[in-house]
């Protein structure tokens, strides 16, 4: 009896042992991972919401960006009014795209909303799908309002004509990952960046599309898309093959449409 109480004792320490060994593995592995999101394979999108604790939103999020932009509701809504200024050039090779970031000064207006034009950045292809159509690439400019919540006009690419603005922006991505390259002798003006017709557009309430996900973006797609050449296109594509997110359940939302 002795014995075996013994060997029950000595198989239960080993077997908690063993646990505490496997999770500790576990927890090392987990750390090592956690930091990494990306565009595929283990960090991919459908993994950012278990990476961290604060990526959460990314799985159980309701109000996901981007989403696949089909039924809407018409509506006469107040016009973008850009109140942008040419500032010194400054972008940034983030590991997940380039991004330009722009002086305190340039701003949007809507109705009587405000918010500072803080960043913009591309995504291959386009993150939204404007009833059914994917476009080659979107870029982003970040608006910050006053309580911190984003105001997000999407500008819709398409392969075409050669464009002088990301040319600029394209020669002058810096080598090195992670670090902005000021480039004070060239002047940017983002107004290069939107299409001639702003009036027309989407706008629903959703998130960042990368992690943590916050549910904290008013989108503004613009209608009209812009053209980037083939080259241009390419050069983009040679450093980031993919980096949109899918697209994410409407769960309800409604998508207004400017008319
Ligand atoms: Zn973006």
């Amino acid at each position: 009896m002795k014995a075996f109480k013994y060997i029950l004792l000595t198989s239960v320490f080993v077997f908690l042992s063993f646990i505490t060994a496997m999770s500790l593995f576990a927890g090392v592995g987990e750390h090592n991972a956690s930091d990494h999101w990306d565009y595929e394979g283990e960090g991919g999108p459908e993994h950012w919401g278990e990476l961290k604790r604060e990526y959460c939103k990314c799985k159980t999020g309701d109000m996901q960006s981007p989403i696949g932009i089909s039924v809407t509701e018409k509506a006469k809504m107040d016009d973008i009014i850009f109140h942008y200024y040419p500032t010194p050039l400054k972008i940034i090779n983030n590991g997940h795209t380039i991004q330009v970031n722009y002086d305190r000064g340039s701003s949007i207006s809507i109705g009587h909303r405000r918010f500072e034009l803080i960043q913009f950045h591309f995504h291959t292809p386009s993150e939204h799908i404007i009833h059914g159509k994917s476009y080659d690439m979107e870029a982003h400019l970040v608006h910050k309002g006053e309580h911190g919540e984003l105001a997000v006009i999407a500008v819709l690419i398409e392969e075409g004509k050669e464009n002088a603005f990301i040319k600029t922006l394209w020669s002058n991505i810096p080598k090195e990952v992670g670090k902005e390259h000021i480039v004070s002798d060239v002047r940017i003006y983002a107004s290069q960046l939107l299409p001639k017709n702003t009036i027309g557009y989407y706008n629903y309430t959703g998130s960042l599309t990368t992690p943590p996900c916050s549910e904290i973006v008013n989108w503004f797609i613009l209608k009209s898309p812009i053209e980037v050449s083939k080259a241009g296109l390419g050069k983009f594509t040679s450093i980031f093959k993919h980096d949109a997110r899918p697209i994410q359940p409407v769960h309800g939302r409604v998508v207004k449409e400017s008319k």
